[in-house]
């Protein structure tokens, strides 16, 4: 937040004893509204030009701007560091595909169904493309139309992009819907002009094109006229310049606090060279260098992969680590006879885990306890997994009515914490497993005598 709580208070009119707001003092609800918890247009004495003065100064310095509805909808922007380790990034970018009117339907199918049903899974995260670009690029009006059409049968929340000239733009929102909120691309200065109030009046995101002065020429305009879910196009389509112009972008908005540049921005990497294996490079260097939405030429399972990763690994909050259920898990189907493995509840540590007991085919139960995320010797070092933090865990969960064989595996890393969990269960037989969990596949079967 650009405004500090105590600096905000000083606005506020504390009208004595009021309570309107329903906080004691107007310095309480200050410091809620300034750390985002609060709504300023909870204080009824405001002054309203004042109340729009402190909403302009509390916006976030990239604004956030969002296609499409429902769970599909793509929030883009809101950033408000330049490093992902000052606090964290908030909203990956779209990445999406051009589906131009001068390919053939057969084409236009293909390319929906990929970008609609293309899908990954990672440490327990579904990833995938989130939007399509449609570009009337045969000079066709009806063949783009017919595009748009086709798209917006295909999925009614899916965002879209519209690459066509205004006038064209306009009828194909007829088609798809202004509910949509499909992304208007691009308009230059020479078409901002006459077509403000048409574009208003339209309530759907707007992508301006052109160079800085005109970037921020037509963002004024624009927020002149109450349009604010504004995305940029610096019009670059070499990577190299592309890259510096997205940190020049970025720095000016949270650096400067320069509001005519803070709005996210899209790049194509479509449009810088035909090769694909280039095209994805550059498109995860626009991952990290902070571009709003990435249009790729074709959507490649192979190469989406790796993108999708970085993007998750990336736009993920290094303030949290990954987690997973803290709760006994079945692999296998086991029965009351079969081992009990356990971990913590740190993502990374109970996929490879469970991944690997799932592959050895054996029936095992899995206790994932909590460890606020903290992988294996971590959780250990600050006391939150050991000896008596397993043996709570397995009473307060009931475990002991399931897991009748009473064996225990665990990590072979915490080989030390072996006496004291005998201590905890009697009657258990606690054995040491693999130091790492690759070592399931040869240790379980030796366990379970399958060798
Ligand atoms: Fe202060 Fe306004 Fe809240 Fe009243 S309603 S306590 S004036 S902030």
């Amino acid at each position: 937040m650009a405004i500090k709580g105590g600096d905000l208070a000083k606005l506020l009119p504390k009208v004595k004893g009021c309570k309107d707001c329903g906080y004691p003092t107007c310095f309480a609800f200050a410091m809620k509204v300034a750390s985002g918890g609060e709504d300023i247009g909870k204080c009824p004495h405001l002054d309203p030009a004042l109340r729009e003065q402190i909403r302009e100064m509390l916006a976030p310095p990239i604004l956030p701007v969002t296609l499409g509805k429902g769970d599909k909808a793509l929030v883009i922007g809101e950033e408000e560091v330049i490093y992902r380790h000052e606090k964290t990034f908030y909203h990956q970018p779209g990445i999406g595909v051009l589906i131009s009117d001068k390919e053939s339907e057969s084409d236009w199918e293909r390319k929906l169904k990929s970008v609609l049903e293309m899908s990954f899974e990672r440490i327990g995260r579904t990833l995938r493309p989130n939007v399509a670009a449609l570009w009337a690029e045969s000079g066709d009006g009806t063949r783009f139309l017919e595009l748009v059409k086709k798209a917006s049968q295909a999925d009614p929340d899916l965002p879209l992009i519209l690459m066509a000239p205004l006038e064209l733009a306009f009828k194909a929102l007829e088609i798809c819907g202004k509910e949509r909120k499909p992304l208007l691309y691009a308009l230059t200065k020479a078409e901002l002009d006459g077509n403000l109030a048409k574009l208003k009046e339209a309530g759907v995101p707007v992508a301006v094109k052109g160079s800085f002065e005109e970037l921020i020429d037509m963002t004024q305009k624009l927020k002149g006229e109450g349009i604010k879910e504004v995305v940029l196009d610096t019009g670059t389509r070499n990577i190299r310049e592309a890259l510096k112009e997205q940190i020049l972008l970025r720095r000016a908005a949270i650096k400067q606090e320069f509001r005519p540049l803070g709005y996210p921005t899209i790049v194509f990497p479509c449009f810088m060279t035909q090769d694909l294996e280039e095209q994805y490079l550059y498109a995860g260097s626009f991952v990290i260098r902070y571009a709003g939405i990435i249009v790729l030429s074709e959507l490649v399972p192979e190469y989406l992969y790796g993108l999708l990763t970085l993007r998750m690994n990336i736009y993920s909050d290094p303030r949290v680590p990954m987690t997973v259920e803290s709760k006994l898990y079945e692999i296998n189907a086991p029965q009351p006879e079969s081992p009990l493995l356990v971990t913590t509840n740190f993502a990374l540590t109970y996929f490879a885990v469970a991944s690997e007991a799932e592959a050895t085919k054996l029936p095992v139960w899995l206790l994932v306890q909590d460890t606020e995320g903290l992988c294996v010797l971590a959780a250990w070092s600050t006391g939150k997994f050991n000896g008596e933090t397993i043996g709570m865990a397995i009473k307060k969960m009931g475990i002991e009515e399931k897991v009748k064989s009473k064996k225990i595996v665990i990590p072979g890393l915490l080989a030390r914490i072996k006496g004291e969990l005998e201590d905890e269960l009697p009657g258990w037989q606690v054995i040491v497993g693999p130091r790492e969990a690759s070592g399931l596949s040869s240790f379980l079967p030796e366990l379970m005598g399958r060798r």
